[in-house]
């Protein structure tokens, strides 16, 4: 089986100078809650990547946002997260409304910069992180 492809917004307050992002904590399932995440999830079927972004984006978090650039990863531009998902992910900025934890989490957090690393981001994401403080 061909992995599952999940896409997922690095959301801060200023794409061209970036200081504060967006995470936010998995209430569900069990196996994930507590943990930090970019948000997102998987592409369906016909769906186009960015597409899929943009409706994860409002159904989890209720705001449009627009896209930067996309964070390219290490493995043909994805970033595996574990043997069934691999991940795209995009820098991006709001566009209308205010986040709210609407579905799948329960807090959101905006960090500053040098606190990006300071929540405990699901193991798959913190190298992710790692890259962004680099870039
Ligand atoms: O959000 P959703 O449950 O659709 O994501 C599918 C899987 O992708 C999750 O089970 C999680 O393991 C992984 N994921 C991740 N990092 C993200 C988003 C999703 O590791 N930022």
């Amino acid at each position: 089986m061909a992995p599952q492809l999940v896409v997922a917004a690095a959301i801060v307050d200023d794409l061209d100078q970036p200081y504060e992002m967006l995470a936010a904590r998995r209430a569900t399932p069990a196996s994930l809650a507590g943990r930090w995440e970019f948000p997102g999830g998987k592409v369906d079927d016909g769906e186009t990547p960015e597409d899929a972004l943009h409706r994860e984006i409002r159904e989890e978090l209720g705001v449009r946002i627009a896209l930067g650039d996309e964070v390219v990863g290490p493995d043909d531009g994805l970033w595996q997260l574990s043997e069934k998902y691999v991940m795209r992910l995009w820098w991006a900025e709001l566009v209308a409304g205010t986040p709210e934890p609407l579905v799948e989490h329960d807090e959101l957090r905006w960090l500053t910069r040098a606190r990006w690393l300071d929540v405990p981001w699901l193991d798959a994401d913190v190298r992710i992180v790692h890259h962004l403080q680099g870039a």
